[in-house]
This record gives structure tokens, C-alpha cells and sequence, in this order.
């Protein structure tokens, strides 16, 4: 079997372990909570459609695990899953993320958080503002005081630091919870596994 073929299959494994959880309408991950709120519900019923396996993807998974393992030795946890319940309107939702990086006080508690984002080149009006509010939606929750962005591009490694700032968790999961903001952002359609087959999609004229 060839390497890539290898890795076709370990993404696929990984994508039907994580299959139950991804169609579990309780469960609310923190990048839904700072995009589109109907590709969670698009995800809910097409779930095999955000399925994607392309050399841009690969390539982020190899920085993350390669950023990981360097900086393991220097007191960084990687892939930190975290988990929240909240009560909204009476029915229990569950709040899942992953920290890519985070850094803990000599007391246990979380100090430093980054999370990474590759991409060809560093995005314009960089760091972008649901970026900025991912991160410090994980603040909130861990109780981190430092908080970085970091963007890996071919030629530029370039680091933003965020402050902390309080975030209306609740309020974000009433908006994606109820399709409130479907999209969230003009140029998401553009980008979106479900554009194809999305009521709300804004693809423009020539799309
Ligand atoms: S096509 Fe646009 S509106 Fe539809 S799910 Fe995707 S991002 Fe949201």
C-alpha cells in the first residue's frame, strides 16, 4: 500500500470514530460557535460531506504535530481536549474543543495558549477577527491570562498576541444553536463543503 493511501485511511478512520460525536445535535464544538451557524446543521445532516482529504490539510496536520513534538520537551501540552455543558433554554449542550498548544502555571493551572493556523500566505487584516475569538473563547474557558496566535505560511512565522477579553459563551451558542448567523462571514460560502447544496449560500452571480 502506498504512503498516501496509508494516510487517506488514517484519515478516514479518524473521521468515522469522530462521526457519532460530529452528528450528536448536544454537541456544540468552539469553531461552530465563530463561523456559519448552519454548517453545524448542514454537518448534523450530511455529515460525510465535510469529509475532505486534500494536500493543504495534510500539510496543517503535519505543522501541528511537527509544532507539537519540538516544543513537547519544552513544557507545551499539545492537543489539550476541553469540554464544557451549558443549559440553554432547558436542554444540555456540550462544548468541545481542542487547545493546539497551552502552557500550565507551576500550580497545574493553564497560563499560555496558542493556537495555530497555516495557511499559503498570512491572510490580510491578519490576525482575523474569528481567529482572535477562537482563541479567546478558550481563555474564557481554561482561565488563561496569555494568549498567542501564531500563522505558518511558506515564508512568513509570524505571532500575534491577544489579550484576554471576556466572551459571551452563551450568547455565541443561542446564535449557532438557532441559525442566527448563517453565514457568519460574507466569504465563507466561498470556501463551504455544502455551498453546493446550502439555502442561504452567497456564492455571488458568477458562482
Ligand atoms: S454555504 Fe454559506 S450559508 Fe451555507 S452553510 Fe456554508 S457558509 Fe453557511
Amino acid at each position: 500500500m502506498g504512503i498516501v493511501s496509508e494516510l487517506y485511511k488514517a484519515k478516514q478512520r479518524d473521521f468515522s470514530e469522530r462521526l457519532r460525536e460530529m452528528t450528536d445535535p448536544r454537541v456544540v464544538y468552539v469553531t461552530d460557535l465563530v463561523s456559519c451557524s448552519y454548517k453545524r446543521v448542514m454537518r448534523l445532516q450530511f455529515p460525510l460531506l465535510s469529509f475532505r482529504f486534500e494536500p493543504s490539510l495534510v500539510l496543517g496536520d503535519l505543522v501541528h504535530a511537527g509544532l507539537g513534538s519540538l516544543l513537547a520537551s519544552r513544557g507545551w501540552e499539545t492537543e489539550v481536549p476541553i469540554e464544557r455543558k451549558y443549559i440553554i433554554d432547558g436542554e444540555e449542550y456540550i462544548l468541545k474543543g481542542r487547545i493546539d498548544l497551552l502552557k500550565r502555571n507551576d500550580d497545574g493551572k493553564p497560563h499560555t495558549i496558542v493556537e495555530i493556523k497555516t495557511s499559503r500566505e498570512l491572510p490580510e487584516n491578519s490576525p482575523r477577527e474569528h481567529h482572535i475569538m477562537q482563541l479567546r473563547i478558550y481563555m474564557e474557558l481554561t482561565g488563561a491570562k496569555r494568549g498567542y496566535l501564531l500563522y505558518v505560511t511558506p515564508d512568513r512565522l509570524v505571532e500575534f498576541e491577544v489579550e484576554p477579553s471576556s466572551v459571551d459563551v452563551e450568547a455565541l451558542l443561542r446564535e449557532t444553536i438557532y441559525n442566527l448567523r448563517a453565514p457568519r462571514y460574507d466569504w465563507e460560502c466561498r470556501y463551504c463543503s455544502y455551498r453546493k447544496i446550502c439555502p442561504f449560500a452567497r456564492l455571488g452571480r458568477h458562482s
